[in-house]
């Protein structure tokens, strides 16, 4: 099982704390979107870090198979 960070863009507000906390798991994309690199693992600590600062509240963890 995968833990995969992964962002509700309806909630999202663009504030960028995240790229600029953890810009090797989250980027802005060209059509100003957050996306999530595609990694084989992630940086737990850090990313935990963002969810907990993210000020939308809109990153959570996902399990894929
Ligand atoms: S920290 Fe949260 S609200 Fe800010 S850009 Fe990232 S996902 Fe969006």
């Amino acid at each position: 099982m995968k833990r995969v960070p992964t962002v509700e863009l309806s909630d999202c507000v663009l504030c960028e704390l995240c790229t600029d906390l953890c810009p090797e798991v989250f980027v802005i994309n060209t059509n100003d979107y957050v996306q999530v690199t595609d990694l084989d693992t992630y940086p737990q600590a850090e990313v935990d870090d963002v969810i907990k600062n993210c000020p939308a509240d809109c990153i959570t963890w996902e399990e894929q198979p």
